[in-house]
């Protein structure tokens, strides 16, 4: 099984990328083709956090990958717990669908291009109520007093995750430790967790710690079991802005994939891989639809790479977290180049096919001053198709928000006709649960005639706890403090500046 993640890749974000697919290529663009609109079964996904309508990656992650929705901010953990309370997180720890699937013997993975301790990987392997807890030096006095680890550490001392891949060297470096690629201190206090993980596998001399492109090519995959590849002291680049040492996420893929392979011929050929293009979010986030489309591009072949490399018998499901605000406007023509202008709005200005509701270039551009400006930006000479560019907003925001509206969900192989109308979230763990015959659904495959054959002994040694996992208390319903509070200042100029422009319209 394979599940793909484009973190904050919605409706609109696919749509843009199918049509850059194109053009990138010098065709109209509106005609082609994506590698997952040839999946047959599509449906939608409801994304909302059990106490928050617009959710974050964290709630999310939990929901796609536990079966087990709960609160803007946590990782693998039930709606039972408080936000940031280390205290309250005990027994109400949910597992990921990686966590059983490895718990049945066999192989795991994770590529993604964030940092590897970023919410959405981070919900394969973690138990935390915060999603910023990922070094030791993160963690408040609660927590450390409590007993509660680092999202870092988790993954390292807590899991037996297979392949790992993706970008946040200095949570795993201490203080004291320079990165040899950027000379730059680790965050940490306590450990050194790469020579950890080196350690702990140093008796299977297969374990590679590798944090280059090249080395990831040059890999011996035959003779490899154990993978750690740290690309980058924080996030790997946007794809266009890669450097020559930072692969591509078909590249990092392709290397997961054949060792998965290799490794799952003793159990059945079955093995489970989380592949996020997790940087699309930060593109919107900056309101740059280039660097979120361009993103979305990449992880589109890496789906292409990874169904040339399996066969019909792997599942695969393509779904995001959760939406954004980029809106795709107007009546452009035919062909129209999709970070192209259309002409023109009511006062005879050009504007962007793709703007934001929220965003940091509105009508003041907050960064680096905060002017306020009465008219949006004329961009009659700005080239709106630069890489950096940034679309106009309207409610002036530093960053811009995530969207509340259901993304897509699309799925190809065994069990995907599963996925077919408008889906919880969490309901994309149960369907692959069922598909590879863990947690919840453990028994009920063993019992099924359409299984036979996929289970081995090995199954029927799987503590009773794996196979029929209770999801724990109904969520509570009300709980303090979900999400963090904005800088008083940002709400403070916010209100003011709407004020101020609600007013002007009207007495103008
Ligand atoms: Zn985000």
């Amino acid at each position: 099984m394979i599940l793909f993640i484009g973190d904050g890749m919605s409706v609109g974000t696919v749509t843009g990328v199918r049509i850059w697919k194109g053009q990138k290529d010098g065709f109209t663009g509106e005609e082609s083709v994506l590698e997952y609109d040839k999946f047959p079964h599509f449906g939608y996904s409801k994304t909302f956090n059990t106490n928050s309508q617009v959710p974050d990656s964290a709630g999310t992650a939990t929901a796609y990958l536990t079966g087990v929705k709960t609160k803007r901010r946590v990782l693998g953990l039930d709606a039972g717990i408080n936000v940031g309370d280390c205290a309250s997180t005990f027994g109400h720890e949910v597992d990921s669908i990686l966590k059983m699937v490895k718990n049945n013997g066999m192989p795991v993975g994770i590529v993604t291009t964030t940092r590897i301790t970023h919410a959405s990987p981070g919900g394969c392997y973690s138990h935390v109520p915060e999603r910023d807890w990922e070094a030791d030096t993160e963690l408040p006095q609660e927590a450390v007093a409590n007993g509660c680890k680092d999202i870092a550490r988790q993954m390292v001392e807590d899991n037996d995750i297979d392949v790992m891949m993706g970008g946040g060297r200095y949570r795993f470096y201490m203080e004291s430790q320079t990165d040899p690629d950027t000379g730059l201190p680790g965050a940490r206090k306590d450990k050194d967790l790469i020579a950890e993980w080196q350690q702990k596998y140093q008796n299977r001399a297969s374990a590679e710690y590798i944090t280059k492109r090249q080395q990831l090519l040059d890999l011996d995959i035959e003779n490899t079991d154990y993978l750690l590849g740290l690309f980058s002291f924080s996030e790997i680049n946007f794809d266009i802005e890669r450097t020559p040492d930072e692969p591509t996420l078909a590249e990092m893929t392709e290397v997961a994939i054949k060792i998965l392979q290799k490794k799952s011929k003793n159990s059945g050929g079955r093995y489970f891989l989380f592949v996020e293009g997790g940087r699309v979010d930060h593109g919107h986030h900056f309101t740059e639809a280039k660097h979120a489309i361009t993103d979305g591009l990449a992880l589109e072949v890496a789906i292409a790479k990874a169904k040339q490399l399996t066969t019909s018998n792997t599942l695969m499901v393509l779904s995001s977290d959760h939406g954004h605000t980029m809106s795709f406007a107007g009546y452009p023509k035919r062909g129209n180049p999709i970070f192209g202008k259309i002409f023109e709005d009511a006062f005879k200005l050009p504007y962007t096919t793709l703007g934001y509701y929220t965003g940091r270039n509105a009508y003041t551009h907050l960064m680096p001053t905060f002017t306020l400006k009465k008219h949006r930006t004329d961009i009659t000479n700005v080239d709106t198709e630069a890489n950096e560019y940034e679309q106009q907003s309207f409610v002036p925001s530093v960053y811009e928000t995530h969207g509340g509206e259901d993304v897509a969900i699309f799925a190809t192989g065994p069990w995907s006709h599963l996925i077919h109308s408008v889906h919880e979230q969490h309901y994309i763990t149960h369907v692959m649960m069922f598909a590879g015959c863990v947690g919840d659904y453990f028994d009920t495959c063993r019992d099924s005639p359409y299984i036979s054959g996929a289970l081995t002994d090995k199954d029927a040694d799987v503590p009773a706890r794996f196979r029929a996992k209770s999801q724990g208390q109904p969520p509570v319903p009300t709980e303090s403090s979900a999400s963090l509070p904005s800088p008083l200042w940002q709400t403070i100029f916010t209100v003011v500046l709407l004020w101020k422009f609600t007013v002007k319209t009207l007495i103008e």
